[in-house]
Formats: C-alpha cells, sequence, structure tokens
C-alpha cells in the first residue's frame, strides 16, 4: 500500500475532537458493553429453564471464554496456523490424531464425510457436492433408529442416506460406494446395532466410522472415549454444555480425514464449506472452553444442578394438583431434568398457556412443555441464583 492510499484511508476516519486513530481499542469495547442492545433493539431476554436450545441461543459462554476471545481480536494471526496449533493441543486432549474446530457440529459432520470422500485431493474438493462420475463414494449406511433432521449435514457432502435396522442389512447394503457408516449417541439404545459392534463392522468391511456426539457431554469421558472406541471421526458442539462459542464445534479423528476436512474450510473458498467460518476468537473460545470442561469438578457442578432443581421441585411440590419427578436421561442432555405435571381437573392450564404466563412475566422465562399438563425444567444454562425467581414464578403461575 502506498502512502498516499494510507492517507486516503486515515481521511474517511471522523474529524474534531479527539479522533482515536485506531477505532478498535479496549475502551471502545467496554463502551459498547455498555450499551443495552437487547434493550435498544427492543428484543426479549430471559431466564433459560428449558435448555440448550438453538433457538433460545444454546447457552452462555463462561467468563474465561469471553477473556480469550479478549486476549485474541485484537491482533492478526493465520488461520491455519491457529487451527494448526490448537487443533494439535486438542488431539492431545482427546485422543484423536487430529482435531479442528468447526461452526458446530453439524459442520463438522459435512467437513468430516467431506474429508472422508477426498481426503486431500483439491480436484476432488472442488467437484463437492456433485459425486456421480467422479469415481468418488457416495453413501453413508446409518441405522434406522439413528435417523435425525441433523444427518442433513451429512448429505450437503452430495452422498445418500442409506438407512438400515440389522447387522445383516449392513452386511447387504455395504458396497463400493460406501463412504461411511454413521451412529447417532444420543440414540445408542435405540438401534438394534451398539457401539463396538458398529465400529468392528466398518474395520470388518473397510469403510470408516462416525459418530455424532453433540449434545452427549458431559459425561467429560465422552470426549475421549469414541475415540479410544476406533471411530474415525466424532463430532461434539461447542455451544451446549462446554459453552464455548455458540457457532462453535470439535470435529476429531484420524488425521487423513481432518487434513481432508481442512481444505473444505476457510480460508480456502473452492470448497462446500466456505460458508461454515469458524474466526479466530471463537476458535480461541473453543479451545479455552473445552479445556476447562475437561478439567472442571464436573461432580461438584452436578450437585449444584441437583440442588438448583430441589429448589425449585420443593417450591411447586406443596401446590394442589402438581406432581414432580426428577430424572437424569441417560443419554444426551445428562442433567437433572424436573418434570413438573399438573392434575388438568385442579389446574385449569395447559403446558401452552403456562409457558405463556411465565414468557410474559418480568423476568421472563422459559421452559419447555412436555404433554399438554406437563414441562420440562433444567438449570444448567442459568445463572447461579435465578432458580430461586423460577421457583417462586412457576408456582404463583401454577396457583
Ligand atoms: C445440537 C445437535 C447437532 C447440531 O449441533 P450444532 O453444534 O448446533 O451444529 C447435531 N446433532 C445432534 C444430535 C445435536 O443434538
Amino acid at each position: 500500500m502506498k502512502r498516499r492510499d494510507i492517507l486516503k484511508g486515515i481521511s474517511i476516519l471522523p474529524l474534531g475532537g479527539a479522533v482515536s486513530v485506531l477505532p478498535f481499542t479496549a475502551r471502545a469495547s467496554s463502551k459498547a458493553r455498555k450499551r443495552d442492545l437487547y434493550k435498544e433493539l427492543g428484543v426479549r431476554t430471559f431466564i433459560n429453564a428449558a435448555g440448550t436450545y438453538t433457538f433460545m441461543t444454546g447457552s452462555l459462554m463462561h467468563d474465561y471464554v469471553i477473556d480469550a476471545i479478549e486476549s485474541s481480536w485484537q491482533e492478526f494471526c493465520l488461520l491455519d496456523e491457529l487451527q494448526d496449533k490448537v487443533g494439535q493441543k486438542i488431539a492431545a486432549m482427546v485422543h484423536s490424531e487430529a482435531a479442528v474446530i468447526t461452526a458446530g457440529a453439524f459442520s463438522g459432520l459435512t467437513l468430516g464425510l467431506a474429508g472422508v470422500l477426498t481426503g486431500t485431493d483439491v480436484e476432488k474438493v472442488k467437484q463437492l457436492p456433485f459425486l456421480e462420475g467422479t469415481g468418488m463414494k457416495s453413501e453413508v449406511i446409518c441405522q434406522n433408529a439413528h435417523k435425525i433432521d441433523y444427518n442433513h449435514a451429512l448429505t450437503n457432502t452430495g452422498c445418500k442416506m442409506v438407512y438400515v435396522d440389522t447387522v445383516e442389512d449392513v452386511e447387504k447394503a455395504v458396497n463400493e460406494k460406501t463412504a461411511l457408516m454413521h451412529f447417532l449417541n444420543i440414540e445408542a439404545d435405540k438401534g438394534k446395532i451398539g457401539h463396538e459392534e458398529w465400529v468392528a463392522l466398518g474395520k470388518k468391511y473397510n469403510v470408516p466410522t462416525s459418530n455424532d456426539i453433540a449434545a452427549d457431554v458431559p459425561p467429560v469421558s465422552n470426549l475421549t472415549r469414541f475415540n479410544d472406541m476406533g471411530f474415525d471421526f466424532v463430532v461434539v458442539s461447542g455451544g451446549k454444555a462446554i459453552r464455548g462459542p455458540q457457532s462453535a464445534g470439535l470435529l476429531m479423528g484420524k488425521k487423513k480425514i481432518i487434513d481432508g476436512a481442512r481444505l473444505h474450510m476457510p480460508p480456502r473458498g473452492y470448497n462446500i464449506g466456505r460458508g461454515m467460518k469458524v474466526n479466530k476468537e471463537e476458535i480461541v473460545g473453543m479451545y479455552v472452553a473445552l479445556e476447562h470442561f475437561m478439567t472442571a469438578d464436573h461432580d461438584a457442578e452436578f450437585k449444584v444442578w441437583e440442588e438448583q432443581i430441589a429448589t425449585i421441585e420443593n417450591a411447586v411440590k406443596p401446590v394442589n394438583g402438581v406432581s414432580t419427578k426428577v430424572f437424569v436421561p441417560k443419554l444426551g442432555n445428562i442433567t437433572p431434568t424436573l418434570e413438573v405435571s399438573w392434575d388438568k381437573s385442579v389446574i385449569k392450564l395447559t403446558s401452552k398457556e403456562l409457558l405463556e404466563k411465565l414468557r410474559n412475566g418480568t423476568p421472563s422465562i422459559e421452559v419447555m412443555p412436555r404433554e399438554e399438563n406437563s414441562i420440562n425444567i433444567t438449570v444448567w444454562v442459568m445463572k447461579r441464583g435465578q432458580e430461586k425467581i423460577v421457583a417462586k414464578k412457576l408456582k404463583e403461575a401454577l396457583t
């Protein structure tokens, strides 16, 4: 850039008074933080007693994630170098050969499969999602019990899904076009074929296996368990229980696959993954979130959740017509969950009406409807102390 151009650039800065040459200073940031943008925009905020739902913006980032973002936003670095170095650290933490921060678990699925299909052949990378006539494989085998909307991430590569039920079905379905055998952890108990058998079948037929564990931490052991088990790639969400950036996730797996997946990601743009950009702040934020998550005292945190749930349960249980139950899902969203149900002849309220009441209260509260006369409550994405407000408001609404 010529000096003249630089000066031209400067001339677009506002004149007069104390002009800051660098507009992106820490001072500007703390000033920006004083603005209540939700209020300015008229966007409703609420206590999230429902859970890690994307439409409710998932989870709240930990303060150390924000610190990581603040530590990184004022310097440039090479995107690939950052992904390389963060990836190496994470791979060692999760027992995989390689790892990369993706734009959520969903993009991890697309990119992981893309990596399987193309390896590091750039000419192949450019052809996705048009696989026909390329010699690339084009089918993904998955159990019917593991059929969910998110499998669309896999078909984004151009592959088609082949759904099966039994081991015999798998053996019939495997052919020279089979690219991947995909597993969905949250429904592991629904399918006829379990994790280990799935991996063994993959190995038997020389087909890579993948596992979607997006919402399956805690337990923290799941971050290493499926890599140890031999899945070729595994994806997890960064913006659920890990409480990293909501738009981040982690793809971990065999080096060959991750190296291939990287070619489908920014900074490159000749691929299907250019729109799955993760910025440097999210990358370091996700890295730190994971680091903390893997070393946190999850038993202590679980006890806090149980206490918070008990506060809400104890408040609503005495209400005439109300019954409560606390359970912990065995797979996925493994957190104490309070089911509040009521006798419709005593409390003339549908769950939809209750939701509206809580939503329109001050502060606004979101819970999950269950049946016509029941709701679910979790506390794991709430701030400490908010359970008392939820307890009071829920009791009032049911009385
Ligand atoms: C949440 C979820 C996803 C999507 O994860 P993102 O991180 O939001 O991309 C995929 N699969 C399952 C099973 C999920 O629960």
